[in-house]
């Protein structure tokens, strides 16, 4: 152990250190701001990060609370981490980053309340009543971050068993964990002698809280559920840096914490859901309630890519609907190409945007952005809604759920959800690539419209066929 000035000084430079790293994350966020500097707002968060981590390991050694065990297992920690983080980050393909984000969650929630568990158990004498608090809220909130987070990942990647599970009276198990957590928690701060049994307790109510709280959601709840969760990481954060007085958590915690929170708002707004509905278990129909095979019936009119260059070519009007799918053929260039192409036909074009198109919010802003498509022409739903019926065209490239008029009838997994009204366009034309469904699992009604043509096929090698189709036809 170091002498009381030498612990003083370390502790000072310290507050400083992680205030630097805090204002790195601010910083870092503004970049991200904008397509154009968010790679140099990336690199200046995580060098903050990799800052505060350095400083953390210095005033561990500085202060003597290392040993040799504590090192092996520290640098075995930080090896392990680094090396899956790397790793995930050049192999994951940008179609899995969702559930990529939400393993993310799901550690960084967990990791969240081991430290604020190790801070109630082994501080020494009695905690006070703030510690508990904040230490309490850390456990709670990031237990119920970790296995909801578990779940939510395990339904994006679409594991067969993990959409099937479904709760008998949902709604009924998230109010019984939801109490049975917070009593805890309250017993933790009264009876902070038995802190031991109580923060257990706190911790296995919340762990089951965060299974029947996303188990039964799916369909048009899980964007909104997602960012509930993201929001809960960084408040989960937040609480465990109060709790150890560490002002880069604290930061770092508020700032994906009040993010998250904004956009959960946000998204429930877009989605048509009362925010308590969702975190009481009220909504979601299931990803996998309804049956692929469910819902309409007839039969879908098929076209060429020949046949919809000459549509697209006469047209006035043509909106582009990107969907889902079109991150997953990662055809945004060829769309954004064909964009250009009829713009300098004189053809007004523009992009559909739904705020849960794709498998995160802002999937399809950040898809086309990377195409270079002008932000001008992305149009959000409710300005675009009323410009359906005087499109001459409507292309829908890879979307599904976010154009089925099933939502605005009940009892489907997409119901009450606002969707983008391309059956009002004069002809519309869908490319994917079979009869798949979309994530909710349900059956389009657009597709058997009248004014309903399909494209089948990969988006990347039929926008490719309509674009060398187009460029024929202007020769
Ligand atoms: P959907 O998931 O509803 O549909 C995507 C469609 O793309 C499928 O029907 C599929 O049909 C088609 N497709 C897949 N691969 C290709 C390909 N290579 N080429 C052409 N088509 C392809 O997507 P939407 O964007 O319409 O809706 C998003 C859904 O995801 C909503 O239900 C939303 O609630 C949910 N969600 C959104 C989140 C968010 O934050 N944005 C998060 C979690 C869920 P086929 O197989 O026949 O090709």
């Amino acid at each position: 152990m170091q002498s009381a000035a030498t612990v003083g000084a370390i502790d000072i430079v310290a507050w400083f250190v992680y205030l630097f790293s805090a204002v790195m994350f601010v910083v870092g966020l503004h970049f991200m701001n904008s397509p154009k500097t968010a790679r140099k707002g990336n690199r200046l968060s995580a060098f903050g990060m990799i800052v505060a981590v350095i400083m953390a390991f210095v005033v561990l050694f500085a202060k003597g609370f290392v040993n040799i065990i504590a090192v092996v297992v520290l640098v075995a920690g930080i090896l392990i981490g680094a090396i899956a983080g790397v790793v995930s980050a050049k192999k994951v393909k940008m179609t899995d980053m969702p559930q990529l984000v939400s393993v993310f969650n799901t550690v960084g929630g967990g990791a969240a309340a081991l430290v604020a568990l190790n801070d109630v158990l082994t501080k020494d004498g009695t905690p006070d009543l703030v510690v508990l608090i904040t230490a309490g809220l850390g456990i709670l909130i990031g237990s119920v971050t970790f296995t909801g987070s578990l779940i939510a990942a395990g339904k994006l990647q679409g594991i067969k068993w993990v959409k099937k599970l479904s709760l008998p009276g949902k709604g009924v198990w998230n109010v019984l964990f939801a109490v049975l957590a917070i009593a805890s928690l309250v017993m933790l701060c009264v009876q902070p002698q038995q802190r031991l049994m109580w923060s257990i307790l706190t911790t296995v109510f919340a762990l089951c809280y965060g299974l029947v709280f996303v188990i039964p959601i799916g369909g048009a709840d899980m964007p909104v559920v997602i960012s509930v969760l993201n929001a809960c990481t960084g408040t989960a954060v937040a609480m465990s840096g109060l709790a150890i007085d560490n002002v880069a958590l604290i930061v770092a915690g508020a700032l994906v914490g009040s993010a998250g929170v904004t956009l959960s708002i946000l998204m429930a707004q877009a989605m048509n859901r009362p925010l308590l509905s969702v975190l009481a278990g009220g909504f979601g129909g299931g990803s996998g309630s309804a049956a692929a095979g469910d819902g309409p019936e007839g039969t879908m009119k098929e076209t060429s890519s020949d046949d919809l260059a000459v549509q697209l070519v006469y047209a006035d009007k043509v909106i582009f609907v990107p969907g889902f799918g079109l991150a997953q053929a990662q055809a945004q260039r060829e769309l954004a190409d064909l964009g250009e192409l009829l713009k300098g036909h004189g053809v007004e074009v523009s992009y559909a945007i739904h705020p849960v198109a794709g498998r995160m919010p802002g999937h399809m802003n950040v898809l086309l952005a990377e195409a270079n498509v002008p932000y001008e022409e992305l149009v959000d739903l409710d300005e675009i809604n009323p410009q359906f019926p005087q499109a001459n065209v409507a292309l829908v490239v890879g979307a599904n759920d976010v154009t089925n008029p099933a939502a605005r009838k009940p009892g489907t997994p997409v119901s009450g959800m606002p969707i983008l009204d391309v059956d009002k366009a004069q002809n519309v034309v869908v490319m994917k690539r079979g009869r798949g469904t979309g994530y909710a699992g349900i059956q389009n009604e657009l597709y058997f419209e009248d004014n309903t043509q399909m494209l089948f096929g990969d988006a990347k090698k039929s926008l490719q066929a309509v674009i060398a189709a187009v460029k024929e036809l202007l020769n």
